[in-house]
Order: C-alpha cells, then sequence, then structure tokens
C-alpha cells in the first residue's frame, strides 16, 4: 500500500495561515516601525493626504560627493563579490574617521567588520555573542529590533524600564535590579531611538563599569552619534580607555548622519575573536555588503568634504527639533515630552488624551492618522504605550502642517475627555 509519508500537524499560528513555521520564529513579528512606514508610503502613493513623521529616515539626499563615489565604483566594475568583511579603504575610513570623533584614540581597521546595515551589524552580534539560555538587558522604551534580535538568537530579551524623571535612561542601580547570573549582555542605545535622549560621557562610563565589573557583553548602538544638538558627537564608549572595551562592541553606520538608509552600509567594531566570528557568520548570510555602496561610504567616512554636508544636515534637525520642542511649548504646554538632545525623534506623552474608547498610543495613532492624516509611531512598539514618536526627519512646511493637526486633534481629544 502506498502511504504517504507521516506529516508534521499544521499548526494555525499567527501570520502562518496554517503552515507549519519553525521554532526559531516562535516570537517573530515584523518591523512596527518598517510596517507603518510602508502603510503611509501606500496611502501616499494612492492620493491620500497624510504627513510621514513615522519614518526614523534622513529626509535627504545622499551628498553628491558620495553617490559620485558610488556610481565611480560601478562604472570601474566594482561589482563583483566584495571582501567579506568589506573592502579595506572602508574599513580603514571607518577606523580612522571613529578614532578622530573620540579623540584620536586607536582604532583597529582589522576589528572593523562592514554589513548590510547597523541592522544586520546588530544581528550578527547578538547572534555571535548570545544563545539559548542567556538573558540580555534592553533598556525601554527601546527601537522594536532589538528584542526580536534577541529572540532570533534564542535568548530571553529583559526590558529595563528607564526613568521618567531622567529622560526615560536606565542607570546602574535599575540595571543591578535586573541582573541575574544569565546576564549575557546590554543594549545600549545612544542618542536614544526613540526618545532622542543621549547618554552623557560619565553614564556611559559608569554603565561600561558596570558591564565590565558583571563580566556582560555591552552591544553599543551608536548609529546617531553624529547628530547630537550638544558640542561634536554624542559621547561614545569608545571615548573611554582601553581596559572598558574587551567585552564591547560597537554599531555605528552611514544610514543616519550621511543619508544613505537605502545604500544599506553599517559597521561593528569588536574585539578581534568576536570580528572574525561575526564575518564567518555573514560568509553564510550575505557575504559582504554591496559591493558599490562599501565604496560610497569610503567617501563618507573618508572626504572630509563630505563633513560640510553632515553638518548642514544636522543643523537642518537641529532647527527642526526647535520647532517642534517650540510648538509644543505654546500650544500642547501641558504635554510631557522628552528633552530631545540628539537622534530626530520627539518623544511625547498620550495618556492623559486616552479614555476607554481609545486606549494606548497605538489608538491615538491609529485615529490621528483616520482624522487628521499624520502618521507617527505609537510607543506601544517600543514597550510603552503612554508615549508617541514623531520623527522630525522631514521638512519644515510637513512639520508645520503636522502640527498644527496633532494640535486640532488634541484639543478635540480634550473636549471628548472633558464630555463637551
Ligand atoms: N539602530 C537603530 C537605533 C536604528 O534606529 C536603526 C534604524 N534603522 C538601525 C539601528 C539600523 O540602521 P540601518 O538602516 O543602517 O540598518
Ligand atoms: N530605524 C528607523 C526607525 O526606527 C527605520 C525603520 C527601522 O528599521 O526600524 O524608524
Amino acid at each position: 500500500m502506498n502511504r504517504s509519508p507521516k506529516r508534521p500537524p499544521m499548526t494555525a499560528s499567527a501570520g502562518s495561515e496554517g503552515y507549519r513555521l519553525s521554532k526559531n520564529l516562535e516570537y517573530l513579528k515584523p518591523s512596527e516601525t518598517v510596517s507603518i512606514n510602508q502603510e503611509t508610503q501606500r496611502r501616499r502613493a494612492a492620493g491620500e493626504d497624510v504627513i510621514d513623521l513615522s519614518a526614523g529616515e534622513p529626509d535627504f539626499d545622499t551628498p553628491k560627493l558620495v553617490s559620485e563615489a558610488g556610481i565611480r565604483a560601478i562604472q570601474q566594475g566594482k561589482t563583483r563579490y566584495p571582501p567579506n568583511a568589506g573592502i579595506l579603504d572602508l574599513r580603514a575610513a571607518v577606523a580612522r574617521h571613529l578614532s578622530l570623533l573620540s579623540g584620536g584614540r586607536p582604532v583597529n581597521a582589522d576589528h572593523v567588520v562592514v554589513s548590510t546595515g547597523a541592522k544586520q551589524s546588530l544581528f550578527n552580534a547578538c547572534m555571535t555573542l548570545f544563545g539559548p539560555g542567556d538573558r540580555v538587558l534592553i533598556p525601554s522604551p527601546a527601537w522594536v529590533s532589538y528584542p526580536q534580535m534577541v529572540r532570533l538568537a534564542r535568548a530571553e530579551p529583559v526590558m529595563v524600564a528607564g526613568d521618567i524623571e531622567w529622560s526615560l535612561k536606565v542607570d546602574v542601580d535599575a540595571l543591578n535590579a535586573a541582573w541575574d547570573h544569565r546576564v549575557a549582555g546590554l543594549i545600549l542605545c545612544s542618542p536614544v531611538n526613540p526618545t532622542g535622549a543621549v547618554y552623557s560621557r560619565a553614564e556611559i562610563k559608569a554603565i561600561a563599569e558596570w558591564t565590565r565589573e558583571k563580566n556582560v557583553w555591552l552591544l553599543a548602538d551608536e548609529i546617531y552619534r553624529r547628530i547630537h544638538y550638544g558640542s561634536g558627537p554624542a559621547p561614545s564608549v569608545l571615548d573611554l580607555p582601553d581596559e572598558f572595551l574587551t567585552r564591547v562592541v560597537v554599531v555605528y553606520g552611514a544610514s543616519k548622519a550621511y543619508a544613505m538608509t537605502g545604500w544599506r552600509i553599517g559597521v561593528a567594531v569588536a574585539p578581534l575573536p568576536i570580528a572574525k566570528t561575526m564575518a564567518a557568520l555573514q560568509t553564510h548570510v550575505t557575504s559582504g555588503a554591496c559591493h558599490p555602496a562599501q565604496w560610497a561610504a569610503a567617501a563618507a567616512f573618508g572626504d572630509e568634504r563630505v563633513e560640510a554636508s553632515v553638518a548642514e544636515m544636522v543643523e537642518a534637525f537641529r532647527q527642526r527639533r526647535d520647532l517642534v520642542v517650540g510648538h509644543f511649548r505654546e500650544h500642547l504646554s501641558g504635554v510631557e515630552f522628552i528633552e530631545p538632545l540628539g537622534a530626530f525623534y520627539f518623544f511625547f506623552r498620550v495618556d492623559g488624551y486616552c479614555n476607554d474608547e481609545l486606549a494606548t498610543a497605538a489608538a491615538f495613532c491609529e485615529r490621528l492618522m483616520a482624522e487628521r492624516g499624520v502618521a507617527l509611531v505609537p510607543g506601544d512598539a517600543f514597550g510603552d504605550p503612554r508615549w508617541v514618536r514623531l520623527s522630525y526627519a522631514a521638512s519644515e512646511k510637513d512639520l508645520t502642517r503636522a502640527l498644527e493637526r496633532i494640535t486640532q486633534f488634541a484639543r478635540k481629544r480634550e473636549s471628548v475627555r472633558a464630555g463637551r
């Protein structure tokens, strides 16, 4: 008798439409930031009047010199597989650049691994450093992808709530309270997505001291380091002496300060054996990052003339930040927000506008989109449903229109809550 082989049972888990998916994806959720952004683009393409303040993406073009370096690379036939860990010119340019940002501290190009966006650098680091049985501390609210990456490495994310009195940042006491012997790492983002807060040098030092003492990995996501409204780049773990860096991986990249999100270039700086393992991992996943994009990024980090464009973009972000903060102070003065000192995010509290029929920030954002056509990202996505993230990487004209709409919406919510 011809019997078909026994098949595993089909489960109807969410999103799998009856197919049985791997246990690897047990916790997988699509990125909310990416989904909201794509839904907003779809509505705009369909002709809806939607102002998009959801995207964590600069609205500027890549600086011309950088694009030209990419085009030249294509024309010169740099279109074959690149070296797996990155072309030497880029790794050397990154090492020099990071060294300059941190007062000339030595950074060895052999410790630099180039990947397909900072996202892949972070993913490689999580897969390399964490695994089953490990717990990884993540200050919260946090960028959507950290807990997912930790889960994909089969480790357990542990969210550590930031202190409202301290711009939602965490300190050593909070880390101590979350620590146990299974904690293998901490993912620290500064400047912080989604809040725009920035850890000071003293705060970073105290946290790095703590990770050293506890013998846990510090994965420092410094992708927004150049977008800082204090003097110079935001403080970095690379500003600390060598003895702090033995269990540190720093993630950096071209996407944000160089307006290069679509080129997909990110970098990690790690102790040599870790850098080698992260590079080995990507030999099986992506191989080296897009070859011409690496030449473009080498110009971004290596050509001094590009600095003027970065400074101009950061200045524009600063003016937009002032516009948003000024508007909230004048027109929505009761609304609590985090003082934005870096990145291009403004994080404000909306639970004062919620009630039973509009209970969380997600509902607030849905209603705002439906009634006023403004796209924001609810804090639910980052682990706190009382807040909303507004990205001011948008033109002043769009920002001004959006702020007016948000204010009208808030006024209406106030009347609803007051029963008027
Ligand atoms: N880290 C943070 C905090 C981010 O906001 C982003 C934005 N995408 C990334 C990493 C990933 O950057 P990339 O686009 O270079 O992959
Ligand atoms: N990082 C950006 C954001 O937070 C881009 C989207 C993503 O990759 O998450 O909006």
